[in-house]
């Protein structure tokens, strides 16, 4: 399902993604890194991967650049894996601008979109990711450049299945991360090591459980069309279960209306995993109040015996602070 329309329907639209400003900034940036038939991208990318290969350098404007247009993702899907195999059996540095890479995620084919993929005279294919944050004095915001690594990760895997297919072809596991210079406009690159995330996204994508198999656990005719009533709507998303955290709100669309629900119930996930975590079998805040103030719990319970030794400490700072306002008046 688009969650982001799901989220909008259910009256609690997303409130996090890219300002329009940081989109048309990051797509002008795009633009200028691959001008003049990419003759920046691959200049970068052979001083920084292509050299140690014992490749020829890419001559400018002699980057072979595959036509990728077709109907639909599985027919661009079908037409770059066309184009690898076409350039690896040439031999030629070739740069595919937004090529369409199919993988399976539970089950089901999702449709994956690189910045761009360069496939090597030697057969090696190169990941190319352009990010418009800033790299300065060659390092970037290391938050960013690991989100950056767990994205090309995936599409390295994607790649994979389609190499597997095509002689003399090598998926590399590094990738070209390309940012601007120091704030400029200027275009930087650095080589990114992504065989942790890639193992780690492989791991994942086999302990998914089959979109089938989640399907067939939901209450017969349960649907998340948008166009349904908000009640509905609201009901069907109710029958799948939901482990909110604060750190949802980064990451998911859904957030703010499993954080309306999460509050509602009182639960204690609300407050993020660390407190759900040290909290152990109390799971809402009201068990959490009552265990504190004597009334419910097993004082052997690590968890009931810190909460309680905490309301004491607080009722004993605030009968001090009281007697000390008392003396001062
Ligand atoms: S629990 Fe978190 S990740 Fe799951 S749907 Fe809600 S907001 Fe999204």
């Amino acid at each position: 399902m688009n969650k982001a329309a799901l989220a909008t329907a259910l009256g609690s639209p997303a409130a996090f993604g890219q300002s329009q400003f940081a989109f048309m900034r990051g797509n002008a940036f795009e633009a200028r890194v691959k001008a003049d038939g990419g003759t920046e991208l691959m200049r970068l990318l052979y001083e920084r991967m292509g050299a140690g290969a014992g490749c020829e350098p890419p001559v400018p404007g002699g980057t072979l650049l595959p036509d990728l247009a077709a109907a639909g993702p599985e027919g661009r899907a079908a037409r770059t894996a066309l184009a690898l195999r076409g350039a690896t059996a040439a031999g030629a540095w070739t740069l595919l601008d937004h090529p369409m890479l199919a993988l399976e995620v539970a089950g089901s084919p999702a449709y994956l979109e690189p910045d761009a993929v360069v496939v090597h005279p030697d057969g090696q294919w190169s990941v190319v990711e352009i990010k418009s944050f800033p790299m300065i004095d060659d390092s970037a915001d290391a938050a960013k450049v690991g989100a950056a690594a767990r994205q090309a990760a995936v599409y390295v895997l994607a790649l994979e299945r389609v190499a597997a297919k095509v002689p003399g072809a090598r998926v590399g596991h590094s990738v070209l991360l390309v940012c601007p210079k120091d704030f400029s406009n200027l275009p930087a690159a650095s080589v990114v090591d992504v065989r942790k995330q890639r193992a780690v996204t492989r791991r994942q994508l086999e302990r998914l459980t089959r979109l089938e198999d989640l399907a067939a656990a939901l209450p017969e005719g349960t649907t998340f069309d948008v166009e349904r009533p908000a009640e509905e709507l609201a009901a069907a998303v109710e029958s799948v279960d939901a482990a909110y955290a604060p750190e949802c709100l980064a990451a998911c669309e859904l957030a703010f209306h499993c954080r309306e629900k999460a509050r509602a119930a009182g639960a204690v996930e609300a407050l993020g995993r660390g407190v759900r975590g040290e909290l152990g079998g109390l799971t809402t805040i009201g068990e959490v109040l009552a265990a504190a103030e004597g009334a419910a719990g097993d004082p052997a319970d690590p968890a009931v015996a810190a909460l309680r030794r905490a309301a004491a400490l607080r009722a004993e700072a605030l009968a001090d602070a009281r007697a000390g306002e008392r003396t001062l008046c």
